[in-house]
């Protein structure tokens, strides 16, 4: 028998090391990599059950044009022929690509590089648009870089760990278990969750703030006028490595704790509470994620939490900072190589697309940015974009406005899916399906939240006649006359993702991988960025300044929290999220059993006194509604939720409008910095069925 191989899990951000160990009957044990520096060894529920979500059962293994088998040369010669058709009759924004943070780094590479370099147009986004945009979009404002600034060990070293719309314990959980360890070593460390619900972070938190939904800004904004008045801003590093702090000090000015606590639905005493705790630590790590980035004021809330840090210089030391935590497996790698529409590559922004284009020798290079996710679905709609390549990701379930993209993508001229399912509500609609490896099949590399990139590695032959990403992309990309596609394995790929890292990169930019080109990629351990071949590498940016701005100082943001959210005339504010033991749209964590337990079926949490007063019962089916859709769902009456509001998890999918496919019911609002849509914020009534 083969003995253990090193991979990562392909669920979330926090990106764990797996032993994948293969059997003589063909099955395969799953275990934590101890030597993994994510996870020492630990998995969660859905790390643990991997081994029973590969079988083949249901997978397509086979290209299809209109449902029916073809050979992969007459599927990739009919994608090549409908995408140069678009592109010769309508121009190369007539096309676009809609990604995912599932896949790797190497897929997502030549992805980009083919659209943005070599078709001409920068219409490729992915579902990491509703991820984790706003922490994209709040890093550039602030650091003029996508920086991470810690580590995951700084949330071990914090004496305080603020939780700001994350439910760390069910979305990243061995995260949670990392800071649970910690605090039980040393029971000084104390764990503040903000959340709207009282989510399982916020039963073993030292204090809980059920903040009114987006009452982040004013949140912060009351933080930062407090720590000025406390005497706790850091002068010194605020003279040497910011700008920005009276504009953004007048704009604060006004949030006392009494506003503040009238703005969120706070008691003072809380509100009060919390700021104290916050002004007598230093060592204090603030870990953000979707609660916080999917909303309309998502980049505005980033960039509040970001204030309060870099004015006090709590940032890029031991046990301190700010922390953006991604959902997916690779959405931090999927930045790296530019994979969002207002990205170009190697974190280079599109007034650097010449300095790409010499290093890609790419004929057509973008010079602007292409369309985010929401705008692309309503441009497929309208007819503007009229080929669309979509892989490993559903958004006919997880889109805002579900019902409006299954619409767009009914009226397409050209769809085309690589995945590995027929069956998902998306690939059910293509006109070209392409077979995609998947995970234990296919090899590459993924970075999780705190810039480590390790290698994600195939345990197990390609069944059938499926195919990894990046062949497929190349092998379109030659048939549509171009060269530059002629990779043979990810090794490559890699390597040239690191060479242009490092690509006449003086130090004005933070990513740079470069010396991972001169290692041997099939033996590359885990390995924290930047590695550049010249200088050294860091666990940790911006202790001593040193920003990515033209100046190099961070900017202090004046902010205006939002006007406070009114529910509408007899209805529940929506707010959506996710279950322990699912990931995203189920189509592989809903292959076993023992993870479907912990919650079978869609559910709304709705409060005692909103079930009584909507006449709803215990367990009873509820029917929610308004104008984008509907949904039914099991009631699950419980006072963790706020009265007048409901909480839907995103997981569930099905065939008709009336589901548990809860984002047909959000409407397609989105930030307007980070293009990132309110996925936490809808209106609905609700009734029993
Ligand atoms: Fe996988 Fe995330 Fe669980 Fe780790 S915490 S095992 S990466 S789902």
């Amino acid at each position: 028998m083969a003995g253990p191989i090193r991979t990562t899990c392909p669920y979330c951000g926090v990106g764990c090391g797996v032993l994948a160990t293969p059997q003589a009957d063909g099955s395969v044990a799953i275990a934590g990599d101890p030597e993994h520096p994510a996870n020492y060894g630990r998995l969660c529920s859905k790390g643990s059950a991997l081994a029973e979500t590969i079988s083949l059962e249901g997978r397509q293994l086979h290209p299809m044009i209109g449902g029916v088998r073809v050979s992969w040369s007459d599927a990739l010669d009919a994608a090549a022929d409908r995408l140069g058709g678009i592109i010769a009759e309508h121009g190369p924004d007539a096309v676009a690509l809609y990604g995912s943070g599932q896949l790797l780094t190497e897929d997502y590479y030549v992805a980009n590089k083919l659209m943005k370099g070599f078709i001409g147009t920068a219409n490729i986004d992915t579902n990491s648009r509703l991820c984790m945009a706003s922490s994209v979009a709040g890093h550039k404002r602030a650091f003029g870089s996508d920086t991470v600034p810690g580590t995951y060990e700084d949330l071990e070293l914090a004496d305080l760990v603020v939780l700001v719309g994350s439910n760390l314990a069910w979305c990243h959980p061995v995260l949670y278990q990392r800071i649970l360890a910690a605090r039980d070593a040393r029971p000084d460390l104390r764990i503040v969750v903000i959340d709207p619900r009282r989510t399982n972070c916020a039963e073993t938190a030292d204090l809980h703030l059920p903040i009114a939904p987006d009452g982040d800004v004013a949140l912060f904004s009351g933080l930062f006028a407090h720590l000025s008045n406390a005497g706790v801003f850091d002068a010194r590093y605020v003279a040497d490595h910011t700008t920005g702090i009276s504009d953004a000090l007048d704009a604060a000015d006004d949030w006392t704790i009494s506003r503040v606590a009238e703005a969120t639905g706070l008691s003072t005493a809380d509100v009060a509470l919390f700021f104290d705790m916050f002004t007598a630590t230093e060592k204090v790590v603030t870990v953000y994620s979707q609660g916080v980035n999917q909303s309309t004021s998502g980049t505005d809330k980033v960039n509040a939490i970001l204030n309060c840090h870099l004015a006090t210089g709590r940032i890029g030391r031991p046990g301190m900072g700010p922390f953006s935590i991604t959902g997916q497996p690779n959405a931090m790698g999927g930045r790296e190589v530019g994979g969002l529409a207002n990205m170009l590559a190697a974190h280079m922004d599109f007034d650097d697309a010449d300095r790409v284009a010499r290093f890609w020798e790419a004929p057509a290079i973008a010079k602007k940015p292409g369309l985010k996710a929401v705008d692309m679905f309503d441009a497929i709609g309208e007819g503007r974009i009229r080929a669309v390549w979509i892989m490993a990701t559903n958004p006919v379930v997880s889109l805002p406005d579900a019902d409006g993209a299954r619409r767009a993508l009914a009226d397409c001229d050209t769809v085309i899916v690589s995945d590995m399912f027929a069956t998902t509500d998306t690939a059910r609609m293509a006109d070209i399906f392409l077979p995609a490896a998947g995970w234990g099949e296919k090899s590459g590399t993924v970075t999780n939240s705190e810039r480590r990139i390790s290698r994600q590695r195939a345990f197990r032959p390609i069944p059938g006649e499926a195919r990894p990403d990046w062949w497929i992309i190349c092998q379109i990309a030659q048939r549509l006359g171009f060269k530059g596609f002629d990779y043979t394995s990810p090794a490559e790929i890699f390597a040239e993702h690191a060479e242009l890292s490092g690509f006449e990169n003086r130090g004005s930019r933070d990513f740079d991988i470069s010396a991972l080109a001169d290692r041997d990629y099939e033996k590359l351990a885990p390995a924290q960025w930047p590695v550049p071949r010249s200088g050294i590498g860091r666990a940790r940016f911006f202790g001593s300044g040193g920003f990515f701005t033209p100046d190099g100082k961070a900017r202090i943001l004046p902010l205006a929290p939002p006007p406070p959210k009114d529910r509408g005339p007899g209805q529940l504010i929506l707010n959506t999220g996710r279950v322990r033991d699912h990931w995203h749209t189920m189509t592989r964590t809903g292959r076993t059993p023992r993870l479907s337990a912990h919650y079978a079926e869609p559910f709304a949490e709705i409060h005692p006194d909103d079930a009584e007063r909507l006449s709803i019962r215990r367990t009873q089916l509820v029917r929610l509604e308004n104008a984008y859709g509907a949904a039914i769902v099991r009631a699950l009456v419980t006072d963790r939720q706020q009265k007048g509001s409901i909480f839907v998890p995103m997981h569930w999918t099905g065939e008709t409008a009336v589901t548990g496919r809860v984002n047909a019911l959000l409407g397609p609002f989105t930030d307007p910095v980070s293009g990132q849509p309110a996925l936490k914020m809808g209106r609905v009534s609700a009734t029993p069925v």
